[in-house]
């Protein structure tokens, strides 16, 4: 129910957002004016100059998009997860500001696409924020659709797809979908002669005035039969002049030709001189409002050709027609006919080339990770095979318990030192000391060859909370385990689940390695509690953790019974109570997460006894106490795993 819940929030937020970035990216300028307009709200329109704001533009929607694509596929879970419930309260808490104040009108969250009022944007944006808190929360309850390996490529590729091929390109020549009312294929006159009706209408602002008498031309232009050229520029003073030349022949043509040509501006008369003076041009100049040129074409300048008054072609200053392409005449070129060009082929596009190819590298990955685990389940359920031991690290871990003072404990690791690098051991070698211990040891040991760890650590970060030592403190020893759990602390010092739980959270925030105990006394076992047991404390204070911190997790399983008692539990009791931690931990984390944890066996673990227990396909190493206190005894365990 919980992951039904948490699954929906996070494909509603993952279309949204792919949707959102996508109809941006296909038309940065409009996001750019929709920028500005902000901008212009809060009075910093002046600051930020064009390129500044084209630029969030594009990081805007290529941002959003990916947000959207690590949602689908559960890509930076938790991170991405963090930044979507930031963004979504940004977003909230100034659409709540759009739709009390009214400063602009429409919000731009899909482009032209799809228009929403302020109002209907905030609300869209609570349901949304709503969803940002679910995901946040139980953000691993999200099924990878990619294992993280190949990630990368769906993210380069997503990142490539939205930057170059829709943005980059849409920059180029034109938005490759146009939602505005000015797209190829509108008929402007009847538009526009309908609008002069009264009918509610986008083009009440579109007119045109010639520059001399500044009369109004607009009905001349639209209702004239055969092909009309617009060049639309709204600003003459930053118009892009590289392609003047072309522009000029343009209008040879037409006037050879006998079609109109004229150029739409809400440049000022001296920005048109300029412009002449510049490009050479001597097609006729007229007026239009700029808002309005900067909705007709994404371009500055751009060309529209018109044929009685419908709207056939459009060209980015980037892609002016050749003479060529133009022909002899218009009416005999395919550029005087309305292109077939539609908005299902263009969808058909991107599914092909962005959309099937990630279908198709997701199966390809499912089927790798299917087979990849059919493979180990295979190996592991072959009994003559125990190579999966290897997939997980063995460990042989000392506990030295209050024993030894400071000059003794330093001779014991000196010693263990000199012996292990003479003769290197098979496995992880480890020893947890007394706190006053640490320092000193951690100045000469090798610790490529042996670990060094505490055996308690605080419940509290710092502060004043006289004679504990915290996680910080062991870290910033040179240790990079700690026992936790042990049952003498349990036992002895109260540690409950929850004190434990914090012990935890503390140690990994501090980057401790934690080696975690667990078992059941003596009673449990008789009453056949030891799994109730067991998996009661793994709940209690540490399967709270995601799966990338539990997979940092050492767990070592000591039945009370054992420990320092020099009864230990058979290799068979071992290796059933080993096997069913792991099955609750598959339960919890999955096979993959299961298979790679080291569980250690703690409990009157001696040299002699070790190679039975070790030789347990669940058993990865050993917990020692006593034996660990001298180093030839302590030696001849670790050395069980060189049998
Ligand atoms: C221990 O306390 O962790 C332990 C395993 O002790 P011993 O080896 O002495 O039983």
């Amino acid at each position: 129910m919980r992951k039904t819940a948490v699954n929906i929030a996070r494909l509603l937020l993952a279309l949204t957002f792919i949707l959102s970035g996508f109809v941006k990216a296909v038309d940065p300028l409009g996001t750019q004016y929709k920028i500005h307009d902000y901008l212009a709200a809060i009075g910093l329109a002046s600051l930020v100059p064009d390129f500044g704001t084209l630029a969030s533009s594009v990081i805007l929607s290529a941002t959003e998009f990916l947000l959207g694509i690590c949602l689908l596929f559960a890509i930076r879970r938790r991170l991405v997860s963090k930044i979507v419930v930031v963004l979504m309260t940004v977003m909230t808490l100034l659409t709540l500001w759009l739709a009390i104040d009214d400063p602009v009108t429409d919000c731009g969250c899909f482009g032209d696409a799809l228009v929403l009022t302020n109002w209907q944007t905030f609300w869209k944006n609570v349901v949304l924020l709503a969803a940002a808190l679910i995901v946040w929360r139980y953000p691993l309850d999200m099924p990878r659709l990619i294992s993280e390996s190949n990630q990368w490529i769906v993210m380069n590729y997503s990142a490539f797809f939205i930057l170059v091929i829709i943005a980059g390109r849409s920059l180029y020549t034109l938005p490759q979908f146009d939602f505005r009312p000015y797209h190829v294929g509108t008929n402007l006159r009847e538009g526009w002669q309908r609008m002069l009706e009264g009918e509610d209408s986008p083009y009440t602002e579109f007119f045109i005035e010639s520059t001399d008498e500044g009369e109004d031309i607009t009905e001349a232009v639209l209702g004239s039969q055969g092909y009309t050229f617009l060049l639309v520029a709204p600003h003459l003073e930053n118009a892009n002049d590289s392609q003047f030349d072309r522009l000029n022949s343009i209008y040879e043509y037409c006037l050879e030709n006998g079609y109109q040509f004229y150029c739409l501006t809400a440049s000022t008369q001296r920005g048109i001189g300029r412009w002449q003076d510049i490009t050479g041009a001597e097609y006729p100049f007229c007026n239009t409002d700029e808002t309005t040129l900067k909705t007709v074409i994404r371009s500055n300048p751009g060309l529209l050709l018109l044929n009685d008054g419908v709207i056939i072609r459009k060209w980015s200053h980037n892609t002016l027609p050749s003479d060529e392409e133009l022909g002899d005449r218009l009416e005999g070129s395919p550029l005087g006919r309305l292109p077939n060009d539609n908005a299902a082929e263009k969808i058909l596009w991107i599914l092909t080339w962005f959309v099937l190819p990630l279908v198709l590298l997701t199966i390809a990955d499912r089927l790798w990770a299917w087979s990849k685990w059919l493979r180990r389940k295979k190996k592991n359920n072959n009994p003559l095979n125990s190579e999966h031991k290897i997939m997980r690290k063995k460990i042989v871990a000392g506990n030295w318990k209050m024993n030894m003072n400071l000059q003794d404990g330093i001779a014991l690791a000196k010693e263990l030192n000199e012996t292990l690098k003479a003769d290197k051991p098979n496995c992880g070698v480890v020893i947890c000391t007394p706190f006053i211990h640490l320092a000193s040891i951690a100045q000469f040991l090798d610790q490529d060859i042996i670990g060094l760890g505490a055996e308690n650590c605080a419940d509290k970060e710092k502060g004043a909370f006289t004679g504990e030592v915290s996680a910080e403190m062991v870290k910033s020893t040179g240790a990079q385990y700690v026992i936790l759990g042990h049952s003498e602390r349990r036992e002895y010092y109260k540690e409950t689940p929850e004190i434990l739980k914090e012990k935890v959270l503390l140690a990994q925030k501090n980057g401790l390695k934690v080696i975690f105990c667990i078992g059941e006394s003596l009673a449990e076992r008789e009453a056949g509690k030891q799994n109730e047991v067991v998996k009661a404390e793994l709940e209690g204070s540490v399967f709270n953790l995601s799966e990338e911190d539990f997979r940092k997790i050492v767990i070592a399983y000591e039945p009370i019974w054992a420990i320092g008692t020099g009864k230990t539990a058979t290799a068979e009791q071992a290796e059933e109570i080993h096997a069913y931690i792991r099955s609750i931990i598959a339960e919890k984390y999955g096979n993959a997460v299961a298979e790679d944890t080291t569980i250690l066996y703690g409990g009157s673990c001696k040299a002699s006894n070790a190679p039975e227990l070790f030789a347990k396909p669940d058993i990865d190493g050993g917990l020692i106490g006593g034996a660990s206190l001298k180093c030839a005894d302590f030696k001849g365990i670790i050395d069980a795993w060189k049998k």
